[in-house]
């Protein structure tokens, strides 16, 4: 991934920049976390309940325990085919709602808590789930977004109605709680010879300002927009994370991957070491771990999201 840094506000390169400098410091020693699974999930059940605000990160792990696939970047031979393939994939990920309630539990955990979540998915799910949006930054985009694919002006536009259009196009039908359904033989097979596999030509969106393609609004490469309520909710993760400095606070790490850890994880681990009132927790199946330096006040929990917020009773 290309990150621009460059173009990001001032609050949230900080917190990007203070991970990497204390990260830096430590040892490189990690620690899996000391305690039987059961004793781990009473210290952050302690934790999340004497706990002044909780932050939330959010990775690709949480989606997928609540049953969410995610996707890549195909080459397609047209925009037609593109667009197809597009519509079907931000549906199903952006405005069905998700096999299982992982992200309602969450929202049980944290109710009534001063609390804020970053997430690097960019499916939506915390809204959905009704997370208060004044506490949400999608460091990485909105599947429910488009954007000009130059880009020649920095704002985005919301696709749901167009992408509905796509889909009905296609031969789908979409019922009365959102569910999308596919025309059916009599065995009750999908009929796929009823499906077309691209949109018409018209249906294809261009930018209403200078004409050319449009394009997910996801931090593919540096032609990512941060529209104003990307600016927005950068600026208003910095002023939580400042505002809860010295405070009991916890830092609650869900899914996270290894492979992208400046957005969420390094952020995290300075701020737990910064702060003696500080708690990290770290909920990820086969990759849960902390830095030695913050070993005695982090709890880190192999395991699938779901079932282990399930066993929370706060
Ligand atoms: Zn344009």
């Amino acid at each position: 991934m290309n990150q621009n840094y460059n173009e990001m506000p001032n609050g949230y390169l900080e917190s990007i920049n203070k991970g990497i400098q204390t990260v830096r410091t430590f040892s490189g020693h990690m620690s899996r976390g000391k305690g039987t699974q059961e004793e781990r999930i009473q210290r952050l059940t302690e934790e999340l309940s004497n706990a002044d605000a909780i932050v939330i990160g959010a990775g690709a792990g949480l989606s997928t325990s609540a049953g969410l696939i995610t996707g890549g970047f195909y080459p397609f031979p047209d925009e037609e085919t593109r667009w197809a393939w597009w519509s079907r994939h931000i549906y199903v990920n952006r405005y069905v709602l998700p096999p299982k309630p992982v992200y309602n539990r969450l929202l049980d955990l944290v109710k009534g808590k001063d609390y804020f979540v970053i997430t690097t998915n960019v499916d939506h799910q915390f809204q959905k789930a009704g997370f208060d949006k004044e506490r949400l930054f999608y460091t990485q985009g909105d599947y429910g977004l488009w954007q000009c694919s130059t880009p020649c002006h920095k704002r985005t536009y919301d696709n749901k109605g167009k992408v509905v259009k796509m889909l009905l196009s296609q031969g789908f039908s979409i019922g009365q709680n959102s569910e999308l359904s596919a025309p059916l033989l009599e065995n009750g097979e999908t009929d796929f010879s009823m499906l077309s596999t691209k949109i018409p030509s018209g249906l294809v969106p261009y930018c209403p300002v200078c004409g050319e393609p449009m394009t997910m609004n996801l931090r593919s490469d540096d032609t990512f927009v941060e529209d104003e309520g990307w600016r927005r909710a950068s600026a208003a993760y910095a002023e939580f994370l400042e505002r809860h400095r010295d405070k009991r606070t916890v830092y609650l790490e869900l899914g996270v991957g290894a492979n992208t850890p400046v957005i969420i994880k390094y952020p995290f681990w300075h701020e737990a070491y910064a702060n003696d009132n500080a708690f990290y927790a770290c909920i990820n199946y086969g990759e849960a771990f902390c830095p030695e330096e913050i070993e005695d006040r982090s709890v880190c929990i192999d395991g699938d999201i779901g079932d282990v917020l399930g066993e929370i009773s706060l």
